[in-house]
């Protein structure tokens, strides 16, 4: 085991994605399971808080400590099994994303999730649930976990396999590998319909695997992982389209999403659909110079071709040419490489605003939420209209497929972020307003425990707390993400 102490050398693990920065006494870095269960089992025992760090590409200071030691994952980062037969993976947690993928594909196998930063470890894909543009098809990290092992807060181990332990009605019951059971009363809220990767996932007679997926590493460290896996679609189809007004690029999205999801005989079935507005693709210009000078949107999407190809382009070159794309001037990909330079321009936007706010030393001030299909459009133009109002900068991008938009405001001076981050809580509060969610894919971590509060009261997420306590009675892991650590009394 290694452990650092030393100012500079643990200066990465005091922040993350997002800019927040805190502060620990030592990053234990472990090599085995078993030095995991001794380092928490010590820190049990002296009520000393972990932080459990992944690759720190998250955008909510999940892994962000604030006191205590941090507990980096990076040395557990095998790929322990590929089964081609049986279709599934076995991991430890910190293997990349793309090299995990690169790998699979190599076997002509598939795993979907695909959030855009894909230099993340797989085991904080795991914690945070992430999606990604495909997840408008596939669905997010969740649906792909098929077992988990974990080290508890106090020492004890758990394994995990899907369809194992079922919840009794609203009675949680979880063996322990040491024999010893954890049982709790479920709480009974609502969680959006939408895409959600805010607070636990909780529902009667659930698969108890479900309540670790998402949860932010405050219930346990995750030391394995099987995933399920599928076989490698052969050809995409992927193209950018640019568009001239952004209502136009709303609409082409929303028939698109109409006609994938909701209409039995289309041919139309997107695995992805991204927008890019106006701004962004401003932002972009810099760097790709061939973005049409007139473009106000664009959008990229993705489908699988099953079929004959020449009719599914017809197809959607017939939804482009109706909602006024500009065909000529977009970007069809002919090969691998060219759809690989398409997820390069999605990820580019992503990076730029993350430099443009650390450039001056500001925290990201960009939004994760969704709303049902039925209200997007409504919801998307009112959000446009509360930032212009509050006069902030800003881009808009993300996936539109899924109801679900990054909205990130601009500010260039104190007084602004301080406007912007105003009118981010009147978003988020309008999102919930509809039904829909203040975190999407990227968690609640420490920096949207306050929003998460618009979408819960206090009484609900004490409940909340009340899962966390039947897992780490001394309130030593992760403290602080999804809610304040005042809720653990
Ligand atoms: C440019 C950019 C684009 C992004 N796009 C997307 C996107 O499209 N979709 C999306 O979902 N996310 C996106 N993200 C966010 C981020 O990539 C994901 O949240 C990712 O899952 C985090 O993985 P990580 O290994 O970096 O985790 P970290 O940031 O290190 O940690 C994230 C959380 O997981 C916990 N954790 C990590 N490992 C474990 C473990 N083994 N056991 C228990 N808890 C653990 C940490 O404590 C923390 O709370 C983006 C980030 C960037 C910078």
């Amino acid at each position: 085991m290694i452990i650092k102490s030393n100012p500079d050398e643990i200066q990465n693990y005091l922040t993350d994605a997002s800019n927040y920065s805190g502060k620990c006494e030592a990053v234990y870095i472990p090599e085995s399971e078993q030095e995991i269960v001794e380092i928490v089992s010590r820190c049990n025992a002296d009520k000393t808080k972990i932080t459990v760090a992944g690759n720190g590409t998250g955008l909510t200071g999940g892994r962000v400590p604030e006191g205590g030691i941090v507990l980096s994952t990076e040395k557990l980062n095998k790929i322990l099994e590929i089964n081609s037969n049986d279709k599934y993976a076995v991991v430890q947690p910190s293997v990349l994303l793309n090299e995990f993928q690169e790998e699979v594909e190599s076997r002509n196998l598939f795993y979907p999730p695909d959030p855009t930063e894909r230099n993340c470890y797989i085991g904080g894909t795991v914690a945070t649930n992430a999606s990604g543009a495909r997840t408008f098809k596939y669905g997010p990290t969740r649906s792909y976990v098929l077992g988990l092992k974990i080290v508890l807060p106090d020492g004890r181990k758990l394994r995990i396999e899907r369809g194992q332990f079922i919840a009794d009605g609203s009675h949680a019951i979880i063996p322990t590998e040491d024999g010893s059971i954890i049982s709790f009363e479920l709480p009974n809220y609502e969680m959006p319909a939408t895409k959600n990767a805010a607070g636990y996932y909780c529902k009667e007679k659930m698969d108890m695997i479900d309540l670790f997926i998402g949860s932010e590493g405050t219930l346990g460290i995750i030391t394995e992982i099987k995933l399920k896996l599928i076989d490698l679609p052969k050809n995409i189809l992927s193209c950018i389209i640019f568009f001239n007004s952004q209502e136009d690029a709303l609409d082409f999205v929303e028939e698109a999403v109409r006609l994938s999801r909701y209409t039995d005989d289309s041919i139309i079935s997107a695995r992805g659909l991204e927008l890019f507005d106006k701004f962004t693709l401003k932002f972009l210009r810099s760097d790709y110079s061939n973005i049409p000078e007139n473009a106000e949107a664009a959008v990229w999407f993705e489908q699988e071709i099953d079929g004959n190809e020449d009719e599914l382009i017809s197809e959607w070159m017939e939804l482009i040419s109706k909602h006024n794309g500009m065909e000529e001037d977009s970007w069809i990909a002919n090969d691998r490489k060219e759809m690989d330079k398409f997820k390069d321009f999605r990820h580019a936007i992503a990076l730029k605003v993350n430099d443009y706010m650390s450039q001056r030393g500001l925290k990201k001030v960009g939004t994760d939420v969704a709303v049902p299909f039925e209200s997007f459009k409504g919801f998307y133009f009112d959000t446009i209209k509360l930032v212009c109002e509050a006069g902030l900068n800003y881009v808009v991008y993300g996936h539109a497929g899924d109801s679900h938009i990054h909205l990130n405001m601009l500010p260039d001076n104190a007084e602004q972020y301080n406007k912007a981050i105003e009118t981010y809580r009147q978003i988020c509060s309008n999102a919930v307003k509809l039904k829909g969610t203040v975190s999407a894919e990227h968690g609640i971590g420490k920096l949207k425990r306050e929003y998460f509060k618009l979408m819960y009261n206090d009484d609900v997420i004490k409940k909340m707390a009340l899962i966390k306590l039947a897992f780490d009675t001394n309130r030593i892991l992760n403290i602080g993400n999804i809610f304040d650590e005042k809720y653990l009394t």
